[in-house]
């Protein structure tokens, strides 16, 4: 430390939650390590490293792992390692017909899961509010009877998100206008309830693709998926892309058709009406055929699609080709702009990824400006309709390597 004169404590005591943290991150991130690696890997003297872990060990954030013989000569130093088991963080998501949740432990292991069909669209907000604290309620407390204690939940919206003040402003697919979602679910829950975040489906589904991106060392990402709408997320240097306001990311309504179809934010030719699912299913079958019948199972109906297309079913396969050169033109853009490592495709695309993805990666190279597409690949997700609540379980776990003993103290009372 530079700079003269004594430090004030509560200095000090900031420095500390920070060192904290990124001894737990880094143990995330790179694995079980000796003290003497950490201090090595964080630039921290070996004694600060010492006195950290131990207040770790004493909050059950790690705990000592194998014994590494370093060289063939000398006492094995045992090893340090996040203990996975004493904090998890949770993620829900809201959507049209179903309310979902995982929960994520401190390693990114999957210790509660649930998936429950619910008339969302269908129902007040506060009939929806009333069965999300519910089923968090219920979830914490078998957690907390496994000794697993709740860092936090965040909540995941489709729809236009003021994460500041908790609120869903505009989500026209569950018809949600301005409802406060974290007070509401705050006042459900009580005092001594786990902290609430609200963030968008798509921007966590980013997150939770970083998750399994980082991994491969890959640090920029756009997430795309399909459904009714089309949502996006943008990891940029490992971090979640949000702009000035919030709305970063809303890649669904960028005009790309001139005069096309009218889109549901009452303007026209956006990307979501070239390769949302309405554009898929517009383009396979005639009005009356019953895979555009609404009030058929969404999950049959896309079955029947894929069997088709299985088949080579002609109107079938031009739709699809057609959604392939949409999705090229529309991630070519974002691609020029942002020069991401990897495009990933999430939601009803993955479901028709073998049709879509070698005609998508060779539109998408012919189109980027950049040789070789600016080192971006285009890939398939394989996390499935439950990223953006995985992804809300994560982000839930971010406050965690933040603030180790805050978060770890707070989740005891
Ligand atoms: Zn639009």
């Amino acid at each position: 430390m530079g700079g003269g004169g004594p430090q004030r404590a509560s200095d000090r005591a900031s420095l500390r939650r920070t060192n904290l943290g990124l001894v737990l991150r880094l143990l995330h991130d790179a694995g079980p390590r000796p003290r003497i690696q950490i201090a090595a890997d964080t630039g921290l003297p070996k004694a600060t490293v010492t006195h950290l872990v131990a207040e770790l060990m004493e909050r059950g954030l790690v705990r000592e792992g194998e014994a590494e013989r370093q060289g063939s000569i000398g006492r094995p130093s045992r090893t340090v390692e996040i203990d996975g088991r004493s904090l998890c963080g949770l993620g829900v998501e809201i959507n049209v017909d179903y309310l979902s949740l995982i929960a994520l432990d401190l390693r990114g292991e999957v210790v509660a899961e649930q998936h429950t069909p619910f008339d969302v669209r269908g129902s007040c907000a506060g009939t929806v509010l009333d069965r999300m604290a519910g089923t968090i309620r219920h979830t914490c407390d078998t957690l907390r009877a496994r000794g697993t204690r709740p860092a936090g939940v965040t909540v995941a919206a489709p729809g236009v998100i003021e994460t500041g003040s908790g609120v869903v402003s505009y989500a026209p697919n569950i018809g949600w206008r301005d409802v406060a979602v974290v007070t509401g679910l705050r006042d459900r829950l009580g005092a001594g309830g786990p902290a609430v975040l609200l963030e968008n489906d798509a921007k966590l589904g980013a997150v939770a693709e970083y998750a399994v991106a980082a991994a491969a060392d890959i640090h920029d990402l756009i997430y795309v998926t399909g459904e009714t709408g089309v949502g996006g997320g943008i990891i940029s240097d490992g971090r979640l892309l949000r702009g000035a306001a919030g709305f970063a990311g809303e890649i669904g309504h960028m005009p790309l058709d001139p005069g096309g179809e009218t889109c549901v934010c009452g303007r026209s030719g956006c990307w979501e009406t070239m390769v949302g699912l309405s554009a898929l299913l517009r383009g396979a079958a005639a009005p009356d055929d019953p895979v555009r019948d609404p009030t058929v199972d969404l999950v049959q109906r896309l079955a029947e699609l894929r069997r088709r297309a299985d088949e080579g079913d002609h109107a079938t396969l031009v739709s699809l080709e057609r959604i392939a050169d949409g999705l090229a033109l529309g991630a070519g853009l974002l691609a020029d702009v942002l020069n991401p490592r990897a495009v990933v495709l999430g939601g009803y695309f993955v479901h028709f990824g073998d049709h879509l993805i070698d005609r998508v990666r060779a539109e998408f190279a012919r189109r980027v400006m950049a040789p070789d597409a600016g080192g971006c690949e285009v890939m398939l997700s394989t996390l499935g309709f439950s990223a953006a609540a995985r992804g809300g379980a994560h982000l839930a776990l971010d406050r965690v390597f933040q603030d180790p003993a805050g978060v770890a103290d707070a989740a005891l009372t």
